[in-house]
């Protein structure tokens, strides 16, 4: 299997069951046109991470790593009304695009983006959390890991995205600090009582990378 061939079954999919949507559209445009990088998640991605929103009926939601608010804008859609969702960023740019994104996305509302460093935000964030996604420096994914833990709601989810990046996480002779991180986060997961989890490898227009998922048992 190619890169080709990974990406013509992700335009079969987004064909047969993730239909193009205007404002996730014009997001990736918006980003785009700022020079961002294209690093948002794959809209099969986006579109799991608001069914499991859904079937957890989540009404606070928590995002580390907001980029243009691409995939802020799918989890965004999972809430009911009076849901809320707290996205952390580091650079200001990328939080001005997100704002503009979102807002255009009709979600504004729902969604505070706070802006700084997120291991300094991250103790300021007001649980209980119903689903967390970390998708940003795999590096702080231990700490990451542990916050969303102490936030979460019993029977929540958090999901970490980019814990694979195309089989490094299992190749020992990589001991990069982000491959470090990921290890160390699965550790801390394997070894904590109150969780239950596992991890997907995924291939795609992204190229080959993971998913892993965080029951926090009730
Ligand atoms: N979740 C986004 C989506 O799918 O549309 C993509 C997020 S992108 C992969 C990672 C984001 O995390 C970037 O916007 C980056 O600036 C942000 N980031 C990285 N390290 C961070 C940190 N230490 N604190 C806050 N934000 C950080």
């Amino acid at each position: 299997m190619t890169q080709e061939t990974w990406t013509e079954v992700d335009e079969y999919i987004f064909d047969a069951l993730v239909p193009s949507d205007p404002a996730l559209e014009a997001a990736l445009t918006a980003s785009d046109e700022a020079g961002m990088p294209a690093i948002a998640v794959a809209p099969n991605q986006g579109k799991l991470l608001q069914l499991l929103a859904r079937t957890i009926g989540a009404r606070s939601i928590l995002e580390i790593g907001t980029l243009g608010g691409y995939s802020t804008i799918w989890l965004a859609r999972a809430l009911p009304p009076g849901g809320r969702l707290v996205t952390l960023e580091y650079y200001p740019k990328f939080a001005d695009v997100a704002r503009k994104n979102l807002d255009a996305a009709g979600v504004g509302d729902l969604v505070d983006i706070r802006l700084g460093e997120a291991l300094d935000l991250l103790p300021g964030v007001e649980g209980p959390i119903d689903l967390t996604f970390v998708d940003a420096d795999r590096v702080n994914n231990p700490a990451y890991f542990q916050e969303a833990l102490r936030l979460s709601r019993p029977g929540g989810l958090i999901v970490i995205d980019n814990v694979v990046r195309a089989g490094a996480v299992a190749d020992p002779s990589n001991t990069s600090d982000e491959i470090m991180g990921l290890r160390r986060m699965h550790e801390l997961i394997a070894a904590e009582p109150r969780v239950d989890a596992t991890a997907l490898q995924t291939v795609g227009m992204k190229g080959h990378d993971g998913l892993t998922i965080v029951l926090v048992k009730a």
